[in-house]
């Protein structure tokens, strides 16, 4: 079966057909970095992570760009506010510039733990301020552009087809609108440059129109136009997009080069809180991936449960479903780890895979024939190869699994290295003391002719 996948811009499953033979251009929108990734976010790289691995399972060569917002997004998409690298400094009294190097790399950390391929570009947008402002100069040349006091906008009134993707009710929108426009002509018009004005900025440049910075959508129509060129295949992101970031992404496209900058666009459905309706990074409200690990729980047990969710459904987060997800990948690990190696994926198995993932990437049913197989009586080298072959789209990391190796939360690995030194250092009631508190944090420890082993207590 060719591998379907659902477009949001045609609102329908369609086959995916790539601009050249055998490769496949994708782009993510990526993270904003004044705070560190909430487990949401990441559930949306996984999604971007399980498309790629799918492509590259269907022999795609995938060319896989994700950029990093470190200027420009306002915390407001009515482009009022303030960029939130200034208000993230102002929080953490370092610089913009430090603390999108820091979020930054605790993103790709994250990502790393979590089994995500790196993209094959990083594309930040700071590094490509002169893209930006050529993007902009040939929306003006176009004619879609308009000054106000404090910047250069886009006029979303002189395209038709403004809001398609998101099928937004332009008239009632604009009808209904009686709130301050802030100097804009009508309410979904969008910065394209913002100047600094009288503001002390510290992440500024020069351009044609003046001191400033680029508005938020800008970034990603002229990093894309530049790593993929003017079209290419698919273009993914978060369900919030949908509305206002990819609408304008493409209205910048369209005034410039007559068509969207992609053929396909897919969105990953939010992540919420069992108690809460939304995560949100602004009000710091959120739980990031070290929540997790503090607890014990091993990032892979993350990507267990989201992988159990097709990524277009809502996903509710609680402890008590990852705690779940956490004891099967166990089971998934373990039954593994104790096949013998040495045999041949299953063809009929892995054509049933493959069916599941390109049916719009179904990893919940793809999942559920990894136990089907354990149960198949197939020969055990047989079972071991296919679930070997299957985990090249899940991600889980079967094979580097070794029963009692696994990353330990860095708290409890501080009592173990605590532990080893009493122990060195014969001081046998401190070393009692630090066991009790591992055992205490849900871990046990022994002793080994090649150091303490600390492995999760049975839960
Ligand atoms: P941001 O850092 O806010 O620019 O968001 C990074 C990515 O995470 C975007 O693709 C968003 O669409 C996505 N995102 C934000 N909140 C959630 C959530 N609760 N669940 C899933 N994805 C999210
Ligand atoms: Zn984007």
């Amino acid at each position: 079966m060719t591998l379907m996948l659902y477009d949001t811009y045609e609102r329908r499953l369609r086959p995916f057909v790539p601009l050249v033979p055998g490769h496949a251009g994708l782009y993510a929108c990526g993270p904003t970095v004044y705070d560190y990734a909430h487990i949401g976010n990441l559930r949306t790289y996984l999604f971007g992570d399980t498309l790629r691995r799918v492509l590259a399972l269907n022999g795609f060569a995938v060319e896989h760009v994700v950029n990093i917002t470190d200027v420009g997004h306002l915390s407001s998409d009515a482009d009022l506010g303030e960029d939130k690298m200034e208000k993230g400094s102002r929080r953490t009294g370092r610089s913009a510039w430090d603390i999108a190097a820091y979020y930054t790399a605790a993103f790709q950390r994250d990502l790393a733990r979590l089994g995500i391929l790196a993209p094959a570009v990083w594309a930040r947008a700071t590094d490509h301020i002169p893209e930006q402002i050529a993007f902009i100069a040939d929306i003006e040349r176009k004619g879609f552009t308009y000054r106000t006091e404090d910047g250069i906008y886009f006029d979303t009134t002189r395209l038709e087809r403004y809001g398609h993707l998101a099928r937004l009710d332009i008239a009632g929108l604009r009808a209904g609108h009686r709130v301050d426009l802030g100097g804009k002509r009508a309410p979904t018009d969008f910065a394209l440059w913002k100047f600094s004005g009288d503001a002390r900025r510290q992440m500024e440049w020069d351009s044609p129109w003046g001191r400033g910075f680029p508005g938020w959508h800008i970034e990603c129509s002229a990093m894309s136009t530049r790593y993929l060129g003017a079209l290419f295949d698919i273009h993914i992101g978060g369900e919030d997009h949908v509305p206002v970031h990819h609408a304008n992404e493409i209205a910048q496209h369209e005034a410039c080069h007559g068509h969207p900058p992609a053929r396909y666009w897919l969105h990953g459905a939010f992540l919420r809180l069992a108690d809460s309706d939304k995560m949100s990074k602004s009000d710091g409200s959120f739980l990031r991936l070290d929540s997790l690990v503090e607890r014990g729980f091993d990032p892979l047990a993350y990507r267990y449960l989201a992988l159990g969710a097709h990524y277009r459904s809502k996903l509710v987060f609680s402890w008590e479903a990852l705690e779940a997800a956490q004891t099967a990948l166990g089971r998934l690990r373990r039954a593994y780890f104790a096949l013998p190696a040495g045999g041949t994926p299953d063809a009929a198995y892995r054509q049933r895979m493959l069916d599941e993932l390109n049916e719009d990437l179904n990893t919940p049913r793809a999942l559920a024939l990894a136990w089907e197989v354990l149960k198949s009586g197939l020969p055990g080298a047989v079972q071991k190869a296919t679930l070997r072959w299957l985990d090249e789209a899940l991600g889980l990391g079967l094979d580097a699994w070794v029963p009692g190796v696994h990353a330990l939360p860095a708290a409890v690995q501080a009592l173990v290295d605590a532990r080893q030194r009493a122990r060195v250092e014969k001081r046998w009631q401190d070393a009692d003391a630090l066991r009790a508190g591992i055992e205490a944090a849900g871990f046990s420890v022994r002793d080994t002719p090649g150091g303490p082993v600390a492995e999760p207590l049975a839960r």
